[in-house]
């Protein structure tokens, strides 16, 4: 599949030299091969590679995340790297992520060639307000406070920004949306339609301005019909999850062309866990709910014509383990999207959302060599995605079905 477009091409040819593309197209119109080594992928399909729009590079067991406040740093940049290796065996050669302190210096030990991963681009630590969507009230506040990932005034948000922009981070992450003050989910919210918004406009422009200034697009988390209309109004450059809105904020949303990530993997994989990780019943319909609205905003949005880019917002193993991020493929098609409008949304369109999509996303020449093969044709069968036969990085063969 070659260009933007994935244009589906029979008998066709790539050709790389070091880590980048120099010609792709139909075999007989990709000049000199005769020096190159070459590699036949039979009956097979040679995509770009996958990206991951929105997962979590956490390094803790997802079933304890309160352990995110208190565990060895060490620990969990190692367990992170394993995780991030066995994705990008699994397809994805990207991956962005939307909120974790270790993710920058995780980062930088890929780039660094110390372990293999996804190029990943990381937001950093969060930025919540005070009682905001990350800031749990099961934890004393002076030692949420410590965590670094309060923030609040517009001034507040300032300087949270300026921090992540210290740490590294290539983009910045808000929370703008949570449940109420007795709300047993906090950060999700037990009801897509009760949220509350927890930053003010001011807040939302003051962190976006500083963004910005220092040549970083915003991301925000944004559930119900109030926190998407703050991130338009705020000027929020990406809108993760944005679901539970009216049709007046999709035609909006339409309009601007603002990418929304889908994230549907995240309560998918949820659901699938209720059984074997005993899930106390409250937290079932808690997730039921997003479900049923989440799903419910995905078909109208693509009724609508918006913008969706795949992300999985996997958090890691046991239950949203990232080597499963194909998932997002198969659910999106299983929802109504179109094989070929998936393929784009995690590739091309993904690329887009981490800012990379001038050098990957797309098998084009001058474009790194980030590919993968399926068996067969994944617009007739998706699930194909999950189970790669070759994955290429910068022209590096990291596996093949052959060996
Ligand atoms: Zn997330």
């Amino acid at each position: 599949m070659v260009g933007e477009e994935l244009e589906p091409i029979t008998n066709g040819a790539v050709l790389i030299e070091g880590e980048r593309i120099v010609a792709a197209g139909p075999d007989a119109e990709v000049p000199g091969r005769d020096n190159a080594a070459s590699l036949d992928l039979g009956n097979s399909t040679l995509m770009p590679g996958l990206i991951d729009a929105h997962m979590h590079t956490f390094g803790v067991d997802s079933t304890k995340l309160g352990t995110l406040a208190t565990e060895h740093l060490s620990y969990r940049a190692g367990r992170a790297l394993t995780e991030l290796k066995e994705m990008l065996h699994a397809g994805f050669t990207g991956a962005r992520c939307l909120g974790s302190t270790i993710g920058p210096q995780v980062r930088r030990l890929i780039e660094e060639g110390f372990s293999d991963g996804p190029d990943l681009k990381a937001a950093g630590a969060f930025i919540s307000s005070t009682s905001g969507t990350w800031d749990s009230n099961g934890m004393p506040l002076a030692m949420a406070r410590a965590g670094g990932e309060l923030a609040d005034g517009p001034d507040g948000l300032r300087r949270a920004v300026r921090e992540r922009v210290r740490d590294g981070a290539d983009f910045i992450k808000l929370g703008l949306s949570k449940g109420g003050v007795h709300d047993r989910y906090h950060a999700w919210g037990d009801d897509p339609l009760a949220q509350v918004p927890c930053l003010s406009l001011e807040e939302v422009r003051a962190a976006v301005d500083e963004a910005h200034r220092n040549g970083l697009k915003v991301s925000a988390h944004a559930i119900g019909e109030a926190a998407v209309r703050l991130a338009l109004d705020g000027g929020i450059n990406i809108i993760e999850h944005g679901y539970g809105i009216t049709e007046d904020t999709r035609r909006q949303l339409v309009s601007e062309g603002k990418i929304v990530v889908t994230t549907l993997s995240q309560i998918h994989f949820h659901r699938a866990a209720y059984e074997s990780f005993r899930y106390p019943e409250w937290e079932r319909e808690v997730y039921e709910r997003h479900w049923k609205f989440m799903v419910r905003d995905f078909k109208l949005g693509l009724e609508a014509g918006v913008r969706f880019a795949l992300g999985t917002d996997l958090i890691g193993a046991p239950t949203h383990p990232l080597k499963e991020a194909a998932m997002e493929f198969v659910l999106a098609v299983e929802l109504g999207m179109a094989p070929a409008d998936a393929l784009r949304a995690g590739t091309i369109v993904a690329a887009e959302v981490l800012g990379v999509h001038k050098n990957v996303g797309s098998i084009e020449m001058g474009k790194k060599a980030n590919l993968v093969a399926v068996a067969g044709d994944p617009l007739k069968e998706i699930a194909s995605l999950r189970h790669p036969e070759l994955v290429m990085k910068d022209g590096r063969l990291i596996r093949s079905s052959e060996g």
